[in-house]
């Protein structure tokens, strides 16, 4: 059904595509503080992002309904008397695989670009989260989108994520997730030679200099790692500090991070909800455990007992002094905590940034004007803040270096993404010269 529903969208006008994708983002908006609850229960999620992230969405489909009648292609002057132009096409049917920590998000994030370029969409969201990527299904419906345009399957990685992935229709990947799922999901487009973007996770270096506007980097600092409880793939994890301000900085980012509000995640006041899911509260558990083991200083504000009993509690944690090979400073953690890892100078600090396999994102906080954009330039990573963290926005490019992923699927770069070009080359010459083979006689 899918690839039948690509033809008929295709089959449309592109204004009418983009009418049709702008209907999906006024449809988002009316149902927004359902979709917002709904993301809540799910994910445990403070209500307040929940609604954030779901305007995000909005936004989304309203910025990619612009593009689908801006699509053009371009000619080239050839040396030949060639006239040729390239088109962009789709590729059919682009399955898009999605993580837990943000599903409505990426899943916005993902199949709005795919569908904009002209691709039909098989959405595979997380096991432990699929309610809002089924809602956002039936108001693509509702929208006026073909019957089978956006199709979700709600079920297991290795089960319905693996038969997607083999599935012949399937002519493009796009996936959010872990690294190791990644690579996986590369391997088994390999085997296909179908392509793949891949948004993996981030061990981002978050540096500040002694410099720095110091209450605005400790609050930046917590926003970082603490939005959401970590749970965050451009989470600022590695918190490099210049060692005549380390402790300072810790102390007074530890001081303000006992403020943060943990609770119901339905409660407007609520600043952090739980972690999602137990297999991740034991995951966080353990590598802070490592963490100390390895030596790190602990900083964090003890369990709150009011705390509802049974949720997957984490207080915002500052693990300070670490090195950066320490496994809490190499692994992603996905959770309220941060490595605090001190250095002398800027080369050391810039050394430590690139010192790991990840490159999603990274931010610097300086006053200093010319070392931020040395800085920047010299850091590996998707995503760079300076004197900032966390912004993201549909119209800019976003992705990562090295073990983060390949591919952009934001901003124009994610019409690339989506689409294949075709290049077609029309003989213009009254008497071609196509150098082999010959005329019919009197032809
Ligand atoms: P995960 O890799 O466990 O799962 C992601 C998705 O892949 C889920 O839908 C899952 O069902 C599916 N999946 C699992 N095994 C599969 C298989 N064999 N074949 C096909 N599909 C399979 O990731 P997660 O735990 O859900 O999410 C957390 C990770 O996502 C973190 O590493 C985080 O950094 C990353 N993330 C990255 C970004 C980004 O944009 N770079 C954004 C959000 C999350």
């Amino acid at each position: 059904g899918a690839a039948r529903a690509q033809r008929a969208w295709i089959g449309l006008p592109a204004a009418e595509r983009g009418r049709r994708l702008w209907a999906l983002g006024g449809l988002v908006r009316r149902e927004a503080e359902a979709l917002a609850r709904l993301e809540c229960a799910n994910t445990g999620k403070p209500i307040r992002d929940c609604r954030g992230e779901v305007a995000r969405v909005a936004e989304m489909a309203e910025y990619w309904a612009g593009w689908c009648d801006k699509i053009e292609g371009r000619t080239i002057p050839v040396p030949s008397g060639h006239l040729v132009y390239v088109r962009r096409e789709p590729f059919g049917v682009v399955l898009a695989i999605t993580p837990w920590n943000a599903p409505l998000f990426t899943c916005g994030w993902n199949a709005l670009p795919a569908l904009a370029a002209g691709n039909a969409v098989v959405l595979k969201p997380s096991e432990y989260t699929p309610l809002t990527s089924l809602a956002f299904g039936r108001l693509a419906l509702e929208a006026c989108l073909p019957e089978g345009l956006v199709q979700v399957v709600a079920g297991l990685g290795g089960t319905s994520g693996e038969a997607l992935l083999a599935a012949p229709e399937v002519a493009m990947v796009t996936f959010v997730g872990g690294p190791s799922t990644g690579a996986r999901v590369a391997a088994a487009c390999a085997a296909r030679t179908i392509p793949c973007v891949l948004e993996l996770g981030g061990k981002s270096a978050n540096i500040v200099f002694a410099d720095a506007d110091l209450p605005v980097a400790v609050q930046g600092a917590q926003q970082a790692i603490f939005a959401g409880s970590g749970q965050s793939c451009v989470a600022g994890s590695r918190l490099l500090v210049q060692r005549s301000l380390h402790d300072r900085f810790v102390e007074q980012m530890a001081a303000a991070s006992a403020q943060i509000r943990l609770g119901d995640p339905l409660d407007a006041a609520t600043e952090a909800g739980p972690v999602c899911n137990a297999r991740q509260h034991a995951h966080v558990a353990a590598l802070v455990e490592a963490g100390v083991a390895e030596g790190a200083r602990l900083l964090a504000a003890p369990r709150d007992p009011g705390l509802p009993a049974g949720g997957f509690w984490v207080p915002p944690t500052i693990l300070a002094g670490v090195t950066n090979a320490a496994r809490v400073a190499q692994e992603e953690i996905f959770g309220p905590v941060v490595a605090a890892i001190p250095f002398e100078d800027e080369a050391e600090a810039v050394a430590l940034a690139n010192a790991t396999g990840f490159g999603l994102a990274g931010a610097v906080w300086t006053r200093d004007l010319g070392r931020a954009h040395r800085v920047a330039a010299a850091v590996r990573a998707g995503t760079f803040w300076v004197n900032g963290y966390r912004t993201i926005h549909v119209s800019v490019p976003f992705g990562g270096f090295g073990a983060s992923g390949h591919g952009r699927s934001s901003g124009i770069e994610a019409l690339n993404a989506y689409t294949q070009s075709k290049a077609v080359w029309v003989e213009t010459a009254a008497a071609p010269v196509l150098g082999f083979g010959h005329r019919p006689a009197g032809g």
